[in-house]
């Protein structure tokens, strides 16, 4: 299984429009950070986390050029605005599956009213096969991924596990039945804003206790804020398992 890092970015992605915030200002590619987003692939199987503002450039940096499906931890706009950008791949492959709560696919109707209109479409409007996501394992491609069910404030977000690894983002609180899904892994991807606390993120103390709970072999933070601080600094504190994940990093399991 290979997963690359499309962006490991907090909503605002880094640098921050306007901002001079050093972190902002940091010629080191590492410190620069799309909205977050994952590609999964395995066999011949190809599918993303999310699908925020920057989908499309994070399809051609990863030289996308076919998506087996979307699959949606929930509705934000940094995890969902990128949605008209799979056009490209509807022209060539027909319609595309799309994977969310039902809760996620109403946000995303009314949003992009036009893609799931039954009205007849404007030419070039792409369209797409709704799969619901309940709190049980789904098929995708030939495995069965395990929706693991967390909040995010006080919002449901699936995080999903694609065999031995597991990618959870945008999560505050996770139930312990959730977390016995998780063992046995190889990788654990968690969401780790920054130091201070925040109402609806995992800071970095909360990221690497939930690390040491779930034992994973390695984990890696994502959905980092540019008060987390720059790449290499914040890289040196972190446990020899844990690892910052920066964009277009890819690992293989
Ligand atoms: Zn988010």
């Amino acid at each position: 299984m290979k997963i690359t890092f499309l962006g490991t970015g907090t909503s605002q992605g880094i640098p921050i429009i306007g901002s001079t915030h050093p972190v902002c200002l940091s010629d080191n590619p590492k410190d620069k950070r799309l909205r977050v987003s994952v590609l999964v692939e395995w066999d011949n199987f190809t599918y993303v986390v999310d699908c925020g503002p920057d989908f499309r450039q994070q399809m051609l940096n990863a030289k996308v050029n076919k998506i087996d499906g979307v699959i949606f931890t929930h509705e934000h706009a940094d995890h969902t605005m990128g949605l008209d950008d799979i056009r490209p791949f509807f022209f060539r492959q027909g319609d595309i599956d799309l994977y969310a709560h039902k809760r996620v696919f109403k946000a995303l109707e009314k949003r992009f009213d036009y893609i799931f209109t039954t009205q007849p479409k404007y030419p070039g409007v792409p369209s797409v096969t709704k799969h619901l996501i309940k709190n049980k394992p789904f098929k995708a491609g030939n495995i069965e991924v395990i929706p693991v069910d967390g909040l995010h404030h006080k919002l449901q977000v699936f995080g999903f596990r694609f065999k031995d690894f597991a990618y959870l983002t945008d999560m505050k609180t996770v139930p312990d039945e959730e977390v016995e899904k998780l063992g046995n892994l190889e990788v654990l991807v968690v969401n780790a804003l920054r130091e201070e606390p925040h109402m609806s993120h995992f800071n970095l103390e909360e990221a690497l206790a939930f690390i040491n709970k779930v034992k994973p072999k390695r984990a890696y933070l994502t959905h980092i804020s540019h008060h987390m601080g720059f790449h290499d600094d914040v890289q040196q504190k972190l446990p020899d398992n844990v690892f910052l994940a920066y964009d277009n990093l890819q690992i293989t399991i």
